[in-house]
């Protein structure tokens, strides 16, 4: 049974490597997370990503739609559950590599059901445990017709930079079952600043006591397969690859798709915060501690960049 899983045998190489890291992380709860350095990061990062979420859900209804349905593409333990239950959607796919952290995001949506109030309408949700970079995703939806709204990648795209089959795939994934008009939002690592850093840096890594960024050479940046280690106070360590962002623009157009934003962490939390309901939100998700983000946090988070891409009509 277990050597012809489709998930098993799809992963492979960096694949396997990708999933074993995150299908082995421990689920902790909040007590132990908030003693953590980088709980004000993973807090900002979530606010960002509420944010974002509010903003492309509100543009969608804007433009008519009613029933939204959404593909979460590397969902991971399903933290954007709640995000997606505030914005009141109908309806979601969750696709991750990690069969375990699937599995924990099922659960997760299977605890948020049964503990809703009875006038509460859940969405209805599948999950999917597959390799998004190998595997055509439409070809495992229960509904073989279903389109979707919007396709969310955070913090996943840069793993499928590996080769422009992987990253052409994954694309392919988040963009194919988009309904014209739909959006793709994401959040990934700046290539620009990483390399930035790394020039400026005196060897072939750079950080500080949080986080850590290595490379094995530099002055040459392949466009594909840019290897680097990322650690974050040993929570993450996986290798990723550099996404070179105009290819990235330009391999979306091939599935119709129009860059529609693109700003650096720091400029979209400078843009959003302005607003009541984004800076009342930020206190709220801030409020356990006094400081929003200690220098670690900040410089890490200074190294991502979101993007929004729409898909023409
Ligand atoms: N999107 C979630 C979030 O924002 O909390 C999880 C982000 S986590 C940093 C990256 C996730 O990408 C992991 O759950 C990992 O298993 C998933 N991932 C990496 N490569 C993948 C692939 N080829 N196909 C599907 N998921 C992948």
């Amino acid at each position: 049974e277990e050597e012809t899983s489709p998930t098993k045998k799809l992963v492979s190489d960096h694949g396997e490597k990708v999933a074993s890291h995150y299908n082995t992380l421990q689920e902790v709860g909040l007590v132990v997370r908030s003693q953590s350095r980088i709980f004000y990061m993973r807090n900002f990062n979530n606010w960002l990503k509420s944010v974002l979420i509010g903003e492309i859900l509100d543009r969608v209804r804007g433009a008519g739609s009613r029933n939204v349905s959404v593909l979460d593409l590397g969902c991971g333990k399903g933290g954007d559950l709640l995000k997606w239950r505030r914005g009141g959607i109908s309806h979601i796919v969750c696709a991750d590599i990690a069969e375990v952290s699937v599995d924990q995001c099922r659960t997760r949506y299977e605890e948020m059901k049964r503990k809703s109030h009875s006038n509460e309408k859940i969405f209805s949700a599948q999950f999917i445990a597959s390799d998004c970079s190998k595997e055509v995703l439409s070809e495992r939806l229960d509904d073989p017709e279903l389109m979707f709204d919007i396709c969310s990648c955070q913090f996943v795209y840069h793993y499928s930079f590996e080769s422009e089959q992987k990253a052409d795939m994954m694309l392919r994934n988040a963009c194919e079952r988009l309904k014209p008009g739909g959006f793709f939002i994401g959040t990934t690592p700046d290539a620009y600043e990483l390399v930035k850093r790394l020039e400026a840096s005196d060897s072939l890594s750079f950080g500080n006591e949080v986080f850590k960024v290595s490379f094995q050479s530099k002055g040459s940046y392949p466009l594909f397969g840019c290897q680097y280690h990322f650690s974050l106070e040993g929570v993450v360590n996986v290798p990723e690859f550099l996404v070179y962002f105009p290819l990235f623009e330009h391999m979306a157009k091939r599935y119709n798709m129009l860059l529609v934003l693109k700003q650096r962490f720091s400029e979209f939390f400078e843009e959003k915060v302005k607003k009541e309901n984004h800076r009342s939100l930020m206190m709220k998700m801030m409020a356990l501690e006094p400081f929003p983000c200690e220098d670690g946090g900040q410089q890490a988070t200074d190294n991502k960049e979101q993007y929004c891409h729409a898909k023409e009509h």
